[in-house]
């Protein structure tokens, strides 16, 4: 299976159906921008797109970075999960490429953590490049290209060579490797776009941050950097910016500012035994359209799965270590919606993915800290949607996390109710 040969526009409902953002006490208004995307006067190649895909006014961080990014700045953008920031780079970037003859030459890099999260980029330049096309055979004037770490590195080697993209969307280490090889040039890029950046460039992540390192030193001095996360910690935003030249730092939402408004938190105190047969129970009760269940690791995520699915639950699982395939199917039945409404999943899908129709995130295991928290539960209630997030909290250390969360986030997080209002989780009430 190619990653690559999967058209979104055929499988994905790519209205924005779901997507209102209705004024009500859940939603913040202020994070859709009264200004038109006329006015950030973009190519009408993108507009057109825009309005194809209902894109009708952009979002706060679109409003802020888009201008500044068309004027060639280094951006560092912080702002809230699901609000667009994705739309950002893409629409800057695909504005400032200039669409070129052969031989064409790789013009932006975009590198992020994890595969699906590639793939999903790719999809958004994609959807918003299609009226960039030759006059004469309609062909798509800008070419993307994704590259990831297991699938087989010969397909890359192959593609590149026989057809040079202008965008890139990678993962650090493959990227690298053909970088080292020889087969990806990168000596006439113009836009070093890095997603998630505080996962790939932060104190955890020292291998990744090296890859990213040795990449960038591939790259020519004059280009232009745009680095985006939910989350920026002070120290890994120096970090940040040690690849810019001046950079424009947008922070749009910090602490208490980045709680997703039209989402109701919970948590619920049991014991580790107790744990599925509560899921199972909330399953039964709540109205859902899509839910993640979060997991600590691999092998829960699998016993967890197989639970659901032999008591009938349409579940399936994301971990790392599905292979290419089944990672690839199982992110595209969730994304697809009908075939799988359920996806137990461990970090991996814990950060960037958008699956516009999930409004219930449960941590059935407590993630390790605050920001996990927060890009966990941002996959419901994207784009000002409504959405739920319950929380099982069993051992000391998921009170003290749960405390470390209200504070940091000035949420009130209480115990779930026998019942909870379905309109307080469900858009189209
Ligand atoms: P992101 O935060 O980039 O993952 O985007 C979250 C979701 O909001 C995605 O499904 C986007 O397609 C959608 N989106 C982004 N910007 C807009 C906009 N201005 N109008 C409508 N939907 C948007």
């Amino acid at each position: 299976m190619n990653w690559d040969e999967w058209n979104d526009d055929d499988d994905i409902d790519i209205t924005n159906e779901g997507t209102d953002v209705a004024v009500d006490e859940h939603t913040h208004v202020a994070d859709i921008h009264h200004a038109s995307f006329k006015s950030l006067a973009l190519k009408p190649e993108l507009l057109r797109a825009l309005d194809d895909n209902g894109f009708e006014q952009p979002s706060e961080v679109q409003h802020q970075c888009i201008p500044a990014a068309l004027l060639g700045n280094d951006i560092l953008c912080q702002a809230k999960s699901g609000m667009g920031k994705t739309a950002v780079f893409v629409l800057s970037v695909l504005h400032l490429l200039e669409p070129e003859e052969k031989p064409r030459h790789i013009r932006c890099l975009v590198l992020c953590h994890a595969r699906e999260l590639a793939f999903q980029i790719q999809q958004e330049f994609n959807r918003f490049r299609k009226h960039f096309v030759d006059k004469v055979d309609g062909s798509f004037l800008i070419k993307t290209k994704i590259l990831l770490g297991g699938t087989p590195v010969r397909q890359d080697r192959a593609a590149l060579n026989s057809e040079t993209p202008n965008i890139i969307i990678g993962t650090p280490g493959r990227t690298l490797q053909l970088l080292n090889e020889g087969v990806l040039n990168l000596d006439y890029l113009k836009f070093f776009v890095i997603d998630e950046c505080d996962k790939l460039l932060g104190p955890e992540s020292a291998d990744m941050r090296h890859d990213v390192q040795r990449i960038f030193y591939k790259t020519p001095h004059n280009k232009q950097v745009m680095m985006f996360s939910a989350t920026l910690a002070e120290d890994v935003r120096d970090i940040c910016k040690r690849f810019m030249q001046s950079p424009r730092e947008i922070i749009i939402d910090e602490g208490k500012k980045l709680r997703l408004h039209g989402l109701v938190q919970y948590y619920l105190q049991l014991t580790e035994k107790e744990k599925t047969a509560k899921l199972l129970e909330i399953l039964d009760q709540i109205d859902f359209n899509q839910v993640f269940v979060f997991v600590s690791k691999f092998n829960r995520a699998t016993t967890l799965n197989g639970i659901l699915v032999d008591e009938g639950f349409p579940s399936i699982c994301l971990h790392g270590q599905l292979n290419q395939t089944e990672r690839l199917e199982n992110y595209k039945k969730f994304k697809g919606g009908n075939e799988a409404r359920i996806m137990v999943a461990t970090n991996l899908a814990g950060r960037g993915m958008d699956f516009k129709s999930v409004n219930v995130v449960i941590n059935y295991d407590m993630p390790v800290d605050e920001d996990t928290y927060l890009h966990r539960v941002g996959r419901a209630g994207r784009f000002g949607t409504k959405g739920l997030a319950i929380s099982f909290i069993s051992s000391p250390e998921d009170e003290k996390l749960l405390e470390e969360i209200r504070k940091k986030f000035v949420v009130d997080l209480p115990v779930l109710p026998d019942t909870i209002d379905k309109s307080l989780y469900m858009s189209s009430l």
